[in-house]
């Protein structure tokens, strides 16, 4: 049975499988490689997904939902059609189309898959995401961390020992960045860091305001469908700023009244508080490595956004060398994820990697504050996993009581970095008993087990009486319980996806839609005439006067979108 890998990216997903030696990247349906994130649910609750579902974030943004894996592991609820959903239903939907479009590319059933995942998602983030592999019909053993898939395809085990990486993810929504060595056929993370709210998706914001204030509008000023083509043309100028110092943006929306120039410098100048929230997490990763930006033989560029000129510059400044990108950065983590199922199969084509990953956050309990005089403080945090220890780990540590006769000592278990624990994440609570003693003479040992797939498991023991608790990490903050699962998906199932044939035509249809919105007078006109004569051919149910119906129609909308970004 074939394991595929999984790219599960804010902005697009991708697909691959390690066949005969190699990489294979899986087309979608379309015959791309890059599946957009965005789910689009229908008025008949057909789901659509992919670039189809992208061309309707403009002409129905009720019911289409993008950049949702910010949400993954919390219970925020996104309405679309007039149904709620979670962050791991609508990733679900992206899961089973790439699914099926590896079924369709292998001609057999796949039923397991490798999952990437950012360095620094937590333990509720990691679980959403096999939760969705399973909503899906995928089983994930294995979720792989983004930076290692990506040093994987870079092939950092072929290279001379003790070779130090330092992968730098800028994603849609999520800026990682994760130093790496290998060494003795180990390939390590030393440290990871980031900023689970930093991305392309925020440059692009920084744009529209501008685009706005020149205009003199805000948006509440603009219909949110026009709001919607303001980001898709701003996107665009986005791209363009790569090699051109000025866009001239012709009016594209009725409330633009006038031609707008758009300059590179002003775009650089009111980016640099985002630039200098990426400096940020490189200082912190290279401090927690213990190493100088010189100690490093190559930087590895993921991601997106990581082809925004600038940013590529400030890297180079930064580190005295160019970074790689040689690779296609928004496919890397694909075709790692792919190398690392090929291993799960013991393909033997590829040399046995051993991979050891980091634990990306501290986790630790509660102990008493002596200085809390006032009660504003509350507890201090313990670590008993430091962040950034390599996995999997297991660490002990004693802690005595805190008051006289105290009968039960309550152990909370957080994830985190703050010194004071209500500024950490709370994971769950032991009530353990002790005998009545003087303060300070009851011991208990705590141990905590973290693993690859972030599941924490921890043993306590009371040292006097010999007694034990377990306790296994499974309520993280958005969990779900078995009969909620169960729930999600009775309502998943009541769902339909369209037949794979469609696809290119249901695409056009998208096109032609969020054109005609677009124009207007004889040209609307136009569109309105040849889309009702391309869906007459559809209907005609006859295959070669749909493949001409489908080929003359695809040329007019060609004509028409000249130089459109989608
Ligand atoms: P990902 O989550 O890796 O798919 O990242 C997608 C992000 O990369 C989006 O924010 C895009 O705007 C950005 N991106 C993709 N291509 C380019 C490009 N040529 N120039 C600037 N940003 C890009």
């Amino acid at each position: 049975m074939k394991i595929i890998g999984i790219d599960l990216g804010t902005t697009n997903s991708a697909c691959a499988i390690w066949q005969e030696g190699e990489v294979v990247l899986i087309p979608n349906e379309l015959g791309e490689f890059l599946t957009p994130s965005v789910v689009h649910i229908e008025k008949s609750e057909t789901v659509v997904v992919g670039r189809t579902a992208r061309q309707r974030t403009v002409t129905h943004p009720d019911a289409t939902a993008s950049v949702f894996k910010r949400y993954m592991g919390t219970d925020r609820k996104i309405r679309l059609n007039k149904k709620d959903y979670t962050a791991v239903e609508l990733s679900s939907f992206v899961l089973q189309a790439l699914k099926k479009d590896a079924e369709a590319f292998l001609g057999e059933e796949v039923v397991e898959a490798v999952i990437s995942v950012p360095a620094y998602f937590s333990d509720a983030q990691r679980k959403a995401t096999v939760l969705a592999g399973e909503l899906a019909g995928l089983r994930v053993e294995r979720l792989i961390n983004e930076p290692t898939a990506a040093a994987m395809s870079y092939g950092l085990h072929e290279k001379p020992e003790h070779t130090q990486f330092m992968v730098v993810d800028l994603g849609g929504g999520t800026f990682d960045v994760s130093i790496m060595e290998y060494f003795e056929g180990v390939l390590e993370v030393h440290s990871s860091s980031g900023d689970n709210f930093l991305g392309g998706e925020d440059f692009l914001e920084i744009l529209v305001n501008k685009f706005l204030s020149m205009q003199n509008l805000s948006k509440k000023h603009l219909k949110s469908d026009d709001l919607q083509k303001v980001y898709l043309q701003m996107e665009k100028v986005k791209r363009e700023f790569n090699s051109v110092d000025v866009v001239d943006v012709e009016p594209f929306i009725k409330k633009q009244k006038e031609t707008v120039s758009m300059r590179r410098d002003d775009f650089v100048e009111l980016a640099k508080p985002l630039l200098q929230r990426i400096q940020q997490p490189v200082e912190t990763a290279l401090r927690d490595a213990e190493l100088m930006p010189a100690d490093l033989d190559e930087v590895i560029l993921v991601g997106g956004a990581t082809r925004m000129q600038f940013f590529r510059s400030m890297i180079a400044r930064m580190f005295r060398r160019m970074p790689s990108a040689n690779l296609d950065p928004d496919l890397v983590v694909a075709m790692g994820a792919a190398i690392q199922a090929g291993l799960k199969a013991k393909d033997q084509a590829l040399d046995d990697v051993v991979l050891t990953d980091v634990c990306p956050y501290s986790l630790g309990t509660n102990i008493v504050n002596e200085n809390d005089t006032t009660g504003n403080q509350g507890d201090l945090f313990s670590a008993i996993i430091e962040r950034n220890t390599v996995i999997p780990a297991s660490r002990s540590a004693r802690y005595v009581t805190a008051s006289d006769n105290q009968k039960v000592v309550e152990l909370k278990l957080y994830q985190g970095e703050s010194r004071l624990t209500k500024n950490n994440i709370k994971l769950g609570q032991i009530s353990i008993k002790v005998p009545k003693a003087k303060r300070g003479e009851e011991q208990i040992e705590v141990r905590f087990s973290y693993d690859m797939n972030g599941i924490l498991e921890v043993d306590v023991e009371v040292v006097s009486t010999r007694e034990k608790y377990y306790h296994m990490i499974q309520n993280a903050p958005g969990a779900l319980t078995e009969k909620e699962i169960q729930a999600s998906k009775d309502k998943l199932s009541q769902l339909k996806f369209h037949p794979r044939e469609d696809a290119m035509n249901r695409d056009l249809i998208a096109r032609a839609e969020r054109l005609f919105e677009s124009r207007i007078g004889d040209e609307r006109e136009n569109i309105r005439q040849a889309l009702s004569w391309f869906e007459g051919e559809i209907e005609s149910q006859t295959p070669s006067k749909i493949e001409n119906a489908t080929q003359e129609f695809s040329r007019f909308l060609e004509e028409l979108e000249g130089d459109c970004l989608f």
